[in-house]
């Protein structure tokens, strides 16, 4: 280390390695704070002078901070390291077929503020939505008063490993649209972009009591699926897995915007289910669903069945509009994939979890923390 006024570059290897141990520092904290520098050493296997220099440094990057000394059982007083819930924080956007979405998580990634609109984008141009989230985006920053350090965007269709939206089926003007680097120029942050289906699934995997291996329905006017496996999200080698909503369940039935035709989001996404239950809005689906069960829940048979048998994962979460319908939709889901062996867990996704606009502002933060 140079003591002097001029800082001298560590060399490259040097470099890493302290990244990896930053890393190390950071995230044993995130996982068992408040926490000793005692402790933090003894579990990452630093040397106590190690971690006193990287907590230093993370306290001046307002990543940790330090609460006030406890004296325990035995020794000198210790001052416990926790994230800094007043520094970096993540954004999460989400723009929907219907909707737009903003929210700000702490380092901790605890919500801070969090707002949802209505914004109609079926027939237009991308900029409504853009623009329409950026400013939703700008009201909720303000609110939060955290410092943002970048955000996420979750987009309803196929992202690239770019963040290039590459088609959205039910937002026909929006193929090709490179979301962060619009957004980016609209919000002065870095913008990353991931698709909604895959933010859901990870929403119940970091915030939720799921087993490691599951499959996540995320239903609106589009239906996608996130898988899960061994506790890490499967995107395929292109970035497209989990495109449930494009399995077909009838054969020959109504045409879909992908091309195909009988699509499980023809047949029991939300535009379908609104029709089936002869309700206006989703509030009256939700209060006299009707035939709409039977319908969504015979259709989940045939797509969910066939990706429960291909993945060999055993349990199902039922989100969006399906986790609106509640019990009634999960016992007629469960009951149509009882012949299954082993048997399929079916749940509804937990609310508590804060979905895809939660996972997408916490994708940020968690970024930050392993470096
Ligand atoms: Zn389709």
């Amino acid at each position: 280390m140079s003591g002097g006024l001029v800082a001298v570059p560590a060399p490259a290897g040097q470099q890493t390695v302290r990244r990896h141990n930053r890393a190390l520092v950071l995230g044993y904290v995130a996982e068992a704070e408040p926490v000793s520098r005692a402790r933090v050493a003894e579990h990452t296997g630093l040397t106590r002078g190690t971690v006193s220099s990287l907590v230093d440094d993370l306290i001046a990057a307002g990543m940790l901070t330090e609460l006030s000394a406890v004296r325990g059982a035995t020794g000198r007083p210790a001052s416990p390291l926790q994230l800094n819930r007043s520094g970096p924080a993540g954004l999460g956007l989400e723009i929907g077929v219907e909707h737009v979405g903003a929210s700000v998580v702490d380092l901790s990634g605890t919500v801070r503020v969090s707002r949802r609109v209505a914004s109609d984008h079926r027939d237009q141009p991308p900029d409504v939505g853009l623009g329409a989230a950026a400013r939703l985006a700008a009201d909720v920053v303000a609110g939060a008063g955290l410092p943002v350090a970048g955000a996420c965007v979750a987009l309803p269709g196929l992202v690239d490993a770019a963040g290039v939206l590459r088609r959205a089926p039910n937002l026909p003007r929006w193929d090709d649209v490179d979301a962060p680097e619009r957004l980016s120029a609209l919000l002065a942050t870095p913008v990353r972009a991931a698709n909604e289906a895959d933010l859901a699934a990870l929403a119940e995997l970091w915030f939720g009591d799921v087993p490691a291996d599951f499959v996540h329905v995320s239903a609106d006017v589009g239906i996608g699926a996130g898988i899960v496996l061994g506790g890490a999200l499967f995107r395929g080698p292109g970035g497209c897995a989990g495109e449930l909503g494009h399995v077909v369940v009838e054969p020959g039935g109504p045409a879909c915007s992908c091309g195909g035709a009988g699509c499980l989001e023809r047949v029991a996404g939300l535009d379908a289910l609104l029709r089936a239950a002869g309700a206006s809005d989703v509030e009256a689906l939700v209060a006299h669903p009707g035939p709409a069960l039977a319908v969504a829940a015979g259709s989940l048979r045939i797509a969910l069945g066939a990706a429960v048998s291909l993945l060999d994962v055993r349990t199902v979460v039922l989100g969006g509009v399906y986790a609106r319908l509640g019990e009634d939709l999960r016992e007629a889901v469960a009951a149509e994939l009882a012949t299954m062996t082993p048997p399929v867990d079916v749940r509804i996704a937990d609310p508590a979890t804060g979905g895809a606009l939660r996972a997408a502002a916490a994708s940020v933060v968690r970024a930050l923390i392993s470096g």
